[in-house]
């Protein structure tokens, strides 16, 4: 089955066409020439310019773009009108490496077989298991739980179908979408790109917005759901509330809280994909059930509640309080700004902009102008960003920046925020954030959030919060009255798999054994825990590097394939991580946490809570395509 929808290229004349392209994303239609003609020679060096990776539209001159656009009418103008019965072949292997390696700037070799996945072809799948449960162990009765239908567990869920592996999908909520389910407050969409926030087997090209909102993402969710047919075997309304492994069986049994009450569920395996960032956290500040009016957290809002009119304080700046205040001010009568640290803010001009409909017309049209737009959002991730986080321990770092690199980047936002404040001096000292570049969260900006805290009817308070009272919150020496209070105070990011409680082999708890520091081999097994998968687990969350957790999931959902295969394939009853591969792995990615501008800041929040990164990882998105491709069962023990 493929989820591609159809590219129909048709034939336009010159005048349309040249609007078309108007809109056009130079350096993926640059690749697009190049693949469709086969002639690399139109990818000249001098139109790369340094930095190009990051800069909108590579950071081409006019002319350029002009120049480019000039050979895209040459090449898709179908003289006669005749248009093509086939759609050509994806690019072979020497196409492929020609044209990454130019646009990545440095060999792709390397890379190749990662890049041949992520560039799928229209109705193509390249990420699918190759075998299936009736070819490998036809009697076999292996059957697995999946908990959460967010984008890992749907994932999941595909994947097994795939493979004609018997599953069921638990899930608490009434519907599947996960975070893009419960988070629906004003102003929530994504921050990496729409057309990369996406499975790579099923694209959409007709995205609305450059960044959609929340209800976008969550309807992609729902019709893939239903057109893959794995909405069919949801469990809506339950939840997991406790697995035990069943080591004489070889099983785990779930406890599964329901509308008709607890009852208890076998499974051969579990895969685990509940999310890091949903289980909000509420600040533990004096006082806090003591304020009268109505209070509630972002991941949870209340919209019963008309803010029109009312005064209301926002506890936090992090991504979501960056989307809902600038969404509230104006109809609230007052906002209130309980910041700590402020975001630094990238410069992103088109991060509230439609998509025109020239460009969409050009990703309906244009045979594989859509795959190499995504390469090239895509691409950062694969090396690009991630020297920006490295710490130099001879720059020396400071919590001004890690390394000369960073101090660049720094300099770089820093202007494009001072240029926003030159009529709001006063601004500046609370604006400009006091810890490097990465270590926190890098937020999109248009210009929104700055301009919104200059307005007189909102009010930045850095001074700590006291403590709440019933008519407000007082902070500074200071009272603040209100009418409502929204936490966005973010997640117990650290604290994975709660409030499960999950005993291993032996009886060993998880949580116990994490005791506050949770790891995962790969982000994904855990020593003495068999048959356990997670996605998105400890250390599995890509920095600002281009890439997006949904490919990190396809990362996970393709090696937890492999797992599966292996058992069956090998008759064995359960597969666990050993514990000294689980241990030497862990001390390689805490090492690299610790060389980040995340791990090496004092500055905290869910990057590095307690001094440790439980969620980040520290490498390229490259890397974690390498280790988890493929299952190597020198690294288990299979029983
Ligand atoms: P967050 O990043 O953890 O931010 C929480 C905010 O609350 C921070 O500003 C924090 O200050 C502040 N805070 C916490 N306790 C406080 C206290 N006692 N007093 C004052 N301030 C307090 O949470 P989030 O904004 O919900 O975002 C979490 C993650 O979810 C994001 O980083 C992102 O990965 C994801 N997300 C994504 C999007 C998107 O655009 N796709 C949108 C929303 C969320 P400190 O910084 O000082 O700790």
């Amino acid at each position: 089955m493929g989820f591609s929808p159809p590219v129909r290229p048709v034939a336009v004349d010159e005048e349309t066409l040249r609007g078309h392209l108007a809109d056009a994303e130079i350096p993926a239609l640059l690749m697009t020439i190049a693949h469709l003609t086969g002639d690399v020679s139109v990818l000249r060096e001098d139109l790369r310019a340094p930095g190009w990776l990051f800069a909108p539209q590579g950071g081409l001159t006019a002319e350029q773009q002009a120049e480019v656009r000039e050979s895209a009418l040459e090449v898709l103008l179908r003289p006669g009108g005749e248009v093509p019965e086939a759609l050509p072949e994806p690019p072979g292997r020497d196409l492929l490496h020609a044209i990454t390696t130019w646009a990545m700037g440095s060999d792709t070799e390397d890379l190749l077989p990662l890049l041949a996945e992520e560039l799928v072809g229209p109705g193509d799948d390249p990420k699918a298991p190759g075998w299936t449960r009736a070819g490998l162990s036809p009697g076999s009765d292996f059957q697995v739980a999946v908990i959460g239908a967010g984008f890992s567990g749907l994932l999941a869920a595909y994947r097994l179908a795939q493979a004609g592996v018997p599953f069921v999908v638990y899930e608490k909520n009434p519907d599947v979408g996960g975070t893009w389910f419960e988070n629906t407050y004003p102003g929530c969409r994504t921050d990496v790109a729409s057309h990369l926030y996406n499975y790579s087997f099923a694209p959409k090209y007709d995205w609305p917005d450059h960044f959609c909102g929340q209800d976008v993402v969550l309807e992609y969710l729902r019709a893939f759901a239903k057109d893959s047919g794995v909405g069919d075997r949801i469990r809506f309304g339950i939840e997991v509330s406790a697995m035990r492994w069943d080591d004489e069986r070889s099983l785990w049994h779930l406890t599964l809280d329901g509308p008709a009450g607890e009852r208890t569920v076998v499974h051969h395996a579990v895969i685990s994909a509940v999310g890091q960032l949903n289980r909000p956290r509420l600040p533990d500040i004096p006082g806090r059930d003591s304020f009268a009016g109505r209070a509630f957290h972002s991941a949870a809002w209340d919209h019963g509640t008309d803010l029109s009119g009312k005064r209301v304080a926002v506890i936090g700046t992090g991504a979501s309080a960056y989307q809902i205040i600038p969404e509230i001010a104006g109809t609230a009568s007052e906002v209130v700004v309980l910041q700590r640290n402020p975001p630094w803010l990238r410069p992103t001009p088109h991060y509230h902009r439609s998509v025109p409909d020239s460009a969409r017309w050009l990703f309906e049209h244009v045979p594989y102008y859509a795959q190499w737009y995504r390469f090239w959002l895509f691409a950062p991730g694969l090396r690009g960003i991630l020297e920006g986080w490295v710490v130099d321990h001879d720059h020396p770092p400071t919590e001004r920046a890690v390394s000369a690199l960073n101090d660049r980047l720094r300099a770089t936002l820093l202007q494009a925020m001072e240029a926003q404040l030159t009529d709001a001096p006063e601004l500046r000292e609370l604006v400009i954030p006091a810890y490097p570049v990465g270590a926190k969260r890098v937020l999109r900006d248009d210009g929104r959030w700055l301009a919104t805290l200059k307005r007189d009817d909102v009010r930045v308070v850095t001074a700590p919060i006291e403590r709440m009272t019933p008519s407000g919150l007082r902070a500074g020496g200071e009272e603040f009255d209100v009418d409502v209070i929204v936490y966005a105070t973010g997640f117990e990011a650290s604290r994975f798999l709660t409030p499960m409680r999950v005993t291993g082999r032996g009886g060993v708890d998880l949580h116990d054994g994490w005791n506050g520091a949770p790891r995962a081999y790969l982000g994904i097994t855990v020593p003495e825990f068999p048959n356990l998968f997670c996605m998105y687990g400890p250390n599995t969350n890509l920095v600002g590097q281009g890439g997006s957790i949904v490919y990190f999931s396809e990362c996970a959902a393709t090696y937890i394939l492999d797992a599966i295969r292996l058992l069956l394939a090998s008759g064995s009853r359960s597969l666990s991580v050993r514990a000294e591969v689980h241990d030497a792995y862990n001390a390689w990615v805490d090492a690299g946490n610790r060389d980040r501008a995340w791990g090496w800041s004092k500055v905290g929040g869910w990057y590095n809570e307690g001094g440790r990164s439980a969620t980040n990882w520290p490498y390229t998105a490259g890397d974690y395509w390498r280790l988890t491709h493929a299952v190597d069962p020198t690294e288990y023990e299979l029983q």
